[in-house]
């Protein structure tokens, strides 16, 4: 091989988010295979922490599997299992708990010892996941028994996720529903960007020197955030360019999607008059109070007037790009 740089080198493990960053719906993101059996050749651990509950760590890994990925059980987590971690803080194993979403949440509750039910009567708690065939039912007898003083967990609050056909609504639209019938918030809550999801993540394949791949800031880059490890953030999910521009926090890397971990990594550079990337260049044009950055490729482009972005938000606050007072021009 020649000397040529490419990102996962830099790193001993990699934790990669899946809906959106591996696969969309039922179909594999293009490069995802090849670039995860690259990972894997090249002597870096990997780790899939997903915040989607409704399937089990099996049945997500031989999903993986199936599209080419090579993965075991014991390297995926989701968030239905630290939902039920959080459980057993406030109720004992053998409790009745009611089920919202698909097979993830129930087996995660029999895993650690509890009665997973589909029927409310006499539960104590309810663990709330996303599950494809999730009803109006499942969600009012669950808001019943809340409102009747049971425990309420939910397994993650993403608003959306990405599908094949496009995106859809996610476990946090159902648990807003309930939130809308009983009047309060969860009394806990299992994934990313809670950093018990990580915590869990780290245990099962620690590393000294991990990445987190994922495709939102809200949940993957702020799980990240919340462990002290760098982040990635990818293209190929639910966020846009738009996205980039308006978060208030930094991913330490942008990919297009996950095969930018393995292609020559082009970094950015600071200049006189903006930042470059390859043959890509930001500037800012304070009178139009825009960043244009043209060249390069749209990969190059965003990373370079990222850059240029952080660099400004300690003069102009990073309110001015997520409220749009500075717009991004990336010449498309
Ligand atoms: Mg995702």
């Amino acid at each position: 091989m020649s000397s040529v740089s490419r990102l996962f080198q830099q790193f001993d493990a990699v934790y990669f988010d899946l809906d959106g960053v591996l696969y969309r719906g039922l179909a594999a993101v293009s490069g995802a295979a090849e670039t995860v059996s690259e990972l894997v050749r090249g002597g870096c651990a990997v780790a899939y922490v997903t915040n989607n509950a409704s399937r089990t760590p099996g049945e997500v890994a031989a999903h993986l599997d199936e599209l080419g990925i090579p993965a075991e059980a014991s390297e995926v987590v989701t968030s239905s299992q630290v939902a039920v971690q959080i459980l057993c803080e406030h109720a004992p194993a053998g409790s009745r708990v009611f089920v919202v979403g698909g097979a993830g949440v129930e087996q995660a509750l029999l895993d650690a010892g509890f009665i997973a039910s589909r029927d409310p009567r006499d539960c104590v708690a309810v663990v709330q996941g996303f599950g494809p065939l999730v009803s109006w039912q499942d969600l009012a007898q669950a808001s019943y028994l809340i409102q009747g003083g049971a425990i309420w967990i939910a397994t993650n609050l993403d608003s959306t996720f990405p599908t094949q056909i496009g995106i859809a609504p996610g476990n946090g639209s159902f648990v807003a529903a309930v939130r809308n019938a009983v009047g309060r918030e969860p009394d806990g809550v299992g994934g990313k960007p809670d950093r018990s999801m990580m915590d869990r993540a780290m245990a099962v394949v620690p590393a000294k020197a991990p990445l987190l791949v994922g495709d939102r800031y809200d949940t993957d880059v702020a799980a990240g955030i919340s462990v002290g490890i760098p982040t990635m953030l990818v293209l190929s999910g639910v966020s846009a360019p738009a996205d980039v521009w308006a978060s208030k926090i930094r991913a330490d890397y942008l990919g297009e999607s996950v095969r930018d971990l393995i292609t020559e990594y082009v970094g950015p550079q600071e200049r006189s008059d903006g930042y470059s990337c390859g043959e890509a260049k930001a500037v800012y044009k304070v009178a139009e109070s825009v960043v244009h950055a043209t060249g390069g490729t749209r990969l190059e482009r965003l990373r370079a007037a990222d850059s240029l972005k952080w660099s400004l938000v300690e003069q102009v606050g990073v309110d001015s790009f997520a409220e749009g007072r500075i717009s991004l021009d990336l010449g498309e």
